[in-house]
């Protein structure tokens, strides 16, 4: 009897995979039987199979809407790979082009349709979907329809009316960073009220996370990159533009493949770094955030943010864009005073109305409180998405090498006091000469040696002092003022510290070490491969690395579409000798298999 295709066949037929992962098994069956989903799990969770396979197991097209042109392009060229009858309809095509696919589409030879929101809105498209039989519509990215998600976009708004122009076809939304706010508003407004939602944890075990106080910052990431990442692929976060270029400047200098990335560059030099960064090895983009929504390349192994992200779920979307392929992956977070008072500015002087701008000071709070905080720093990220850790988490800077915290209330008081008793206008330099006792020229013409306050702090060292501010201002106790030079004054609960209301648990900061002692160690391979492989079994990965790189370059195309770097890892452990050993191997499915199975037996044949 035959027997119609199943969830489980077609992951390992198209896909190479023989389990499926996490919830998705449940999600596939729901859809499939027709039922509305909202999927929260994370970045690299595998949320692209909850609609594809269901696309595949029911009949018409399915219609996936992708915020971006880059991402439906690799999204689709990758199914192609598989053997999935995949296309994106947008802008990218010409008339001719468009016409062809429509002709496709209604002869039924497309499994899979990615358009952008805006395309899905246009009437004339509606209509000219309603001509086919449609499998299911599936919203990525779907935190962009909340306007309590940090990166709003107006056009998914309309994507709640779906829901009457198609009755009775399945719907999913799905998203990797959402707060619970955000996840109540994103079902209501895409009328997926009666959805059922399948929850995992947004935690990312693979990252480690890492939040370091700015001294000497390219320093620090320079560091950072020769003792953890030779060799790898990564981001590198700047606020501006021209931060942007100076530090990829100064890489470039250092003898990395450093390359800039922004909005004010012009298109083609800017496309054609993100081409390098996708398509060779080793390629750090220094970036603003212009860069990174829909790069779905697996391998990038750091992300390291030289400025403040703007909130807790911007963090988290950055930042997961490491190691999406599961392997080892680090992210590293550089902030000091200055970056919490300009983001508070950019907030202050931004256009948006007095609500939206309390709810991005609100965001931003929570990010400094996990910027300052003495616990495991998964645990106070997944806090912030309603998650509880059970255990400290053992990846995280604070985990690794744990902070002293130490009771400052005093100490808390000292320096609130300093702040009131100096007329709250001085900035954080002079308040600690104050405490300090420092008697400097602008000391002695303010009289301020004569407050009682002065010299009181002389036990505590210049760098704790601005350690307190600096968790003083994370707390909200104490407001930069930026029309006055960065100068302090009380805010918040500052006057209940003062009078004593309130006990404080500060954290004592480490000195910025060099952290030498774990320093080179030779080879050059990335940490990642380090963890997995010995030296015979990286020579076979180097060698498959090399023909995955032909090939990609062949076909135009990024080496992760190719093959990702854990299946090139498994194909190096395991050194199948035939096609049949070869097609068990995670991640090779049957029109892999044929496309690329002889040259890389052939290749594996040389160890
Ligand atoms: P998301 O969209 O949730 O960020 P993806 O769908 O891109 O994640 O999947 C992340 C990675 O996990 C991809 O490399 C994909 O090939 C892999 N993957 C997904 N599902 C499975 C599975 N069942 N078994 C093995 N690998 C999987
Ligand atoms: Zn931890």
């Amino acid at each position: 009897m035959a027997e119609g295709p199943t969830p489980h066949g077609i992951l390992k037929d198209l896909f190479g995979h023989d389990d499926f992962r996490g919830q998705q098994e449940a999600i596939i069956g729901h859809v499939w039987q027709g039922g509305d989903a909202v999927v929260f799990a994370p970045t690299g969770g595998g949320k692209s199979l909850c609609y594809q396979i269901p696309a595949l197991l029911r009949p018409g097209m399915a219609i996936v809407v992708s915020p971006l042109i880059a991402l439906m392009r690799d999204q689709v060229e990758a199914l192609r790979q598989s053997g999935v009858r995949a296309a994106a309809y947008n802008s990218d095509l010409a008339e001719g082009e468009a016409q062809h696919l429509r002709r496709a589409i209604l002869e039924g030879e497309i499994d899979l349709l990615y358009a952008a929101p805006e395309r899905l809105s246009l009437p004339g498209f509606q209509a000219f979907l309603k001509q086919v039989p449609i499998a299911l519509i599936a919203i990525d990215e779907a935190h962009c329809v909340s306007q309590w998600g940090h990166d709003f976009r107006p056009e998914y708004m309309k994507l709640g009316e779906l829901a009457e122009l198609f009755p009775g076809v399945p719907r999913l939304a799905l998203t990797a960073t959402a707060d619970p706010q955000t996840q109540r508003d994103l079902v209501h407004r895409l009328r997926l009220d009666a959805a059922r939602i399948f929850s995992s944890s947004f935690d990312r075990p693979n990252i480690r996370f890492s939040i370091e106080v700015k001294d000497n910052p390219k320093r620090q990431l320079l560091g950072f990159l020769e003792r953890e990442h030779r060799g790898d692929s990564g981001i590198v976060y700047c606020l501006s533009r021209r931060k942007v270029e100076e530090t990829a400047e100064w890489l470039k200098g250092q003898g990395l493949k450093a390359l800039p990335y922004h909005a004010g560059m012009a298109a083609g030099l800017r496309q054609a770094n993100q081409d390098a960064f996708l398509k060779e090895e080793g390629v750090v983009l220094v970036a603003t955030i212009a860069f990174g929504m829909g790069i779905d390349k697996p391998d990038v192994r750091f992300v390291a943010h030289l400025d403040l992200p703007s909130s807790v779920e911007a963090y988290m979307q950055e930042a997961g864009r490491a190691g999406r392929d599961g392997l080892p992956a680090n992210a590293l977070l550089l902030y000091g005073l200055g970056d919490m008072a300009q983001r508070r500015r950019m907030i202050d002087e931004s256009a948006s109305p007095e609500a939206i701008k309390r709810i991005e000071q609100a965001k931003l709070s929570a990010l400094l409180g996990i910027c300052e905080t003495a616990e495991c720093r998964r645990r106070a990220l997944l806090r912030h998405f309603g998650e509880t850790l059970e255990s400290d988490c053992g990846n995280c800077d604070t985990c690794l090498a744990p902070v002293e915290s130490f009771d400052g209330t005093v100490a808390a008081q000292m320096a609130l006091s300093a702040v009131y008793r100096t007329g709250q206008r001085f900035g954080i330099g002079h308040l600690v000469d104050v405490l300090t006792g420092n008697e400097t020229d602008k000391i002695r013409s303010w009289r301020h040696d004569q407050l009682p306050t002065f010299g009181v702090g002389r036990e505590t060292g210049k760098a704790e002092w601005q350690s307190i501010f600096r968790q003083l201002v994370a707390r909200g106790a104490l407001a930069v003022d930026h029309d006055n030079y960065g100068a302090l004054r009380l805010a918040g609960d500052a006057r209940a510290i003062l009078k004593g209301e309130l006990a404080l648990k500060l954290r004592r900061d480490r000195r910025p070490t060099r952290r030498a002692e774990r320093a080179a160690r030779g080879g050059g391979e990335s940490a990642a491969l380090r963890q997995s492989l010995d030296a015979e079994e990286t020579a076979v990965f180097e060698r498959l690395r090399a023909l995955r790189t032909t090939l990609a370059r062949e076909q135009g195309v990024p080496p992760y579409i190719v093959f990702q770097d854990t299946t090139l890892i498994a194909m190096a452990k395991a050194r199948p000798r035939d096609l049949d050993g070869l097609g068990t191997i995670p991640g090779i499915g049957a029109s892999k298999l044929e496309r690329y199975g002889a040259r890389f037996l052939e290749a594996l044949a040389q160890s």
